[in-house]
C-alpha cells in the first residue's frame, strides 16, 4: 500500500527536502532530531492539548448544514475552524511551534507572515508564552493589511516591514530565513504552513492533525462511523487540508478534494493555482510545484483572498496531486465569493475568503456525490477579516 506521509529523507515522492544555507544546517538538524521526541513526550502533549482545549476552545464543532445537504446532494459536515481563538486553524500551529521552542531551549522567535494571520497567531502565543517575537511582513502588505499590524503590535510582537522585491510575502520570508541564519542558536523560526524545508511540513501537518483527531469522533458520534467518502478544504501553503486528511492519508475509501485560488482564471496569468500552473522548483528550502518563469524567478501569484497567495503548495500536497491521490480544482475570485455569500444566507455563517474557495467546489463537484456520501468540509476561517471585500463586491 502507498504510503502518502513523509519518508525517512524528509520527501513526499519526489517532493520535500531541506534545501537549505549550509549555515542553517545544524539548526534545521537538531529540529529534525527533535521535533518527534517532543511531539510524542507526555509534557509536551498535556500542556498542548490542555491549551488547545481551553485557550483555544477545541474541540471545534462538526456542524451538519442540513440546507446546503440539500441543495448539493450529500450529507455535508462543516469542521468550524473559524470558531477557534484568533478566528482560524493558524493558532493550533502556532501554539505548538512555541511550546516545541522552548522545550528546545529557545529564547527568541521569528515568523513571516502575508496577510497578518500567521503574524497574529505567533504573536498571539509569544505573548501567552512570554516570548520576545519578531514578524517580517512584506511593506506593501503592511499597508494592506494594518488591522492585522495593529494586533500584532498590541500583542507585543516587532513587526518589520521589508522593502525589497515586490514587497510581499516571498520577500517577508526571505528576510525571516536571513534572521535564522544570523541567529541560528537562540532563535526558532515558526513557519506558517506545511510549506519549507524537511521537518516544517511533517511539523506543521502532526500540529494540525488535531483536526481530522477530532473529525474521527465526531464523524463516529453522529452518523455511526469514523470516516467520511469524502474530505474538502483549501489550500494556500497547505496547513489547514493537511490537518483535514492526515489521519485519512492512507484510507482509499475517503476522497480527497482540494481547492486552491484561481484568482482570475488559472489561464490569465493572475491565478495563485501552483499546483496546477506551477512547475517543480526548490522555494523556502524545498522542492515543490513553484509559479516561476522558464529561468526560474518566481512569478507573483494572485488571488483576492490573501492568506491563498502564495507562489508554491507544500510537498505533501504536490505528491497527492501528482499521485491522483487529490482531485485538485480551482476556484476563481467570483467563484469564491459567491459561496461566500451562499454560506452566509443558508447557514448564517461569514467563512473567511479563504475557506469560501473549498466552498466554491461544491457546484463542480456535486455530481459525483450519492446522498448517502458524507462529505466535510474544513471552514478555516472566519470571515470578519474580509468584510470590506464581501461589501465591496456585493452592494
Ligand atoms: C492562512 C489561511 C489559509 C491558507 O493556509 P493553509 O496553510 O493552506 O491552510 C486558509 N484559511 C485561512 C482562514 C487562513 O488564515
Amino acid at each position: 500500500m502507498t504510503d502518502y506521509n513523509v519518508d525517512r529523507n524528509g520527501f513526499y515522492g519526489e517532493y520535500g527536502g531541506a534545501y537549505i544555507p549550509e549555515i542553517l544546517f545544524k539548526t534545521v538538524e537538531n529540529l529534525k532530531e527533535a521535533y518527534l521526541p517532543i511531539l510524542e513526550s507526555e509534557d509536551f502533549k498535556q500542556a498542548y492539548h490542555a491549551l488547545l482545549k481551553d485557550y483555544v476552545g477545541r474541540p471545534s464543532p462538526l456542524y451538519y448544514a442540513k440546507r446546503m445537504s440539500e441543495k448539493y446532494g450529500c450529507r455535508l459536515f462543516l469542521k468550524r475552524e473559524d470558531l477557534n481563538h484568533t478566528g482560524a486553524h493558524k493558532i493550533n500551529n502556532a501554539l505548538g511551534q512555541v511550546l516545541i521552542a522552548k522545550r528546545m531551549g529557545k529564547t527568541r522567535i521569528i515568523a513571516e507572515t502575508g496577510a497578518g494571520q500567521h503574524g497574529v497567531a505567533t504573536a498571539t502565543a509569544c505573548a501567552l508564552m512570554n516570548m520576545p517575537c519578531t514578524v517580517y511582513q512584506g511593506a506593501l502588505d503592511v499597508q494592506r493589511q494594518h488591522v492585522n499590524v495593529e494586533r500584532m503590535k498590541m500583542l507585543g510582537a516587532t513587526v518589520v516591514p521589508v522593502e525589497s522585491g515586490n514587497k510581499t510575502l516571498k520577500d517577508a520570508t526571505n528576510e525571516a530565513i536571513r534572521d535564522w541564519c544570523c541567529h541560528p542558536a537562540d532563535t526558532f523560526y515558526v513557519i506558517g504552513s506545511t510549506v519549507g524545508p524537511h521537518p516544517y511540513p511533517d511539523m506543521v501537518a502532526r500540529l494540525q492533525s488535531v483536526i481530522s483527531e477530532e473529525i474521527k469522533w465526531q464523524l463516529k458520534e453522529q452518523v455511526g462511523r469514523d470516516y467520511p467518502d469524502y474530505l474538502m478544504a483549501c489550500v494556500g501553503g497547505g496547513s489547514n487540508a493537511a490537518g483535514t486528511i492526515y489521519h485519512y492519508l492512507n484510507d482509499e475509501r475517503v476522497r480527497i478534494i482540494l481547492g486552491e485560488a484561481g484568482g482570475k482564471g488559472i489561464e490569465s496569468g493572475e491565478t495563485a493555482a501552483s499546483l496546477q500552473v506551477g512547475t517543480i522548483g526548490i522555494l523556502h528550502g524545498s522542492r515543490i510545484k513553484v509559479m516561476q518563469t522558464d529561468d526560474g524567478q518566481i512569478i507573483e501569484p494572485y488571488s483576492i483572498s490573501a492568506g491563498l497567495d502564495y507562489p508554491g503548495t507544500g510537498p505533501l500536497h504536490c505528491n497527492l496531486y501528482a499521485e491522483g491521490r487529490a482531485q485538485v480544482l480551482a476556484a476563481n475570485d467570483n467563484e469564491a465569493l459567491k459561496a461566500a455569500y451562499e454560506l452566509t444566507r443558508m447557514e448564517g455563517i461569514i467563512p473567511a475568503l479563504e475557506s469560501a474557495h473549498a466552498l466554491a467546489l461544491l457546484p463542480k463537484v456535486a455530481n459525483q456525490f450519492k446522498p448517502t456520501d458524507v462529505v466535510v468540509l474544513t471552514v478555516s476561517g472566519r470571515g470578519d477579516k474580509d468584510l470590506d471585500t464581501y461589501l465591496k463586491h456585493f452592494e
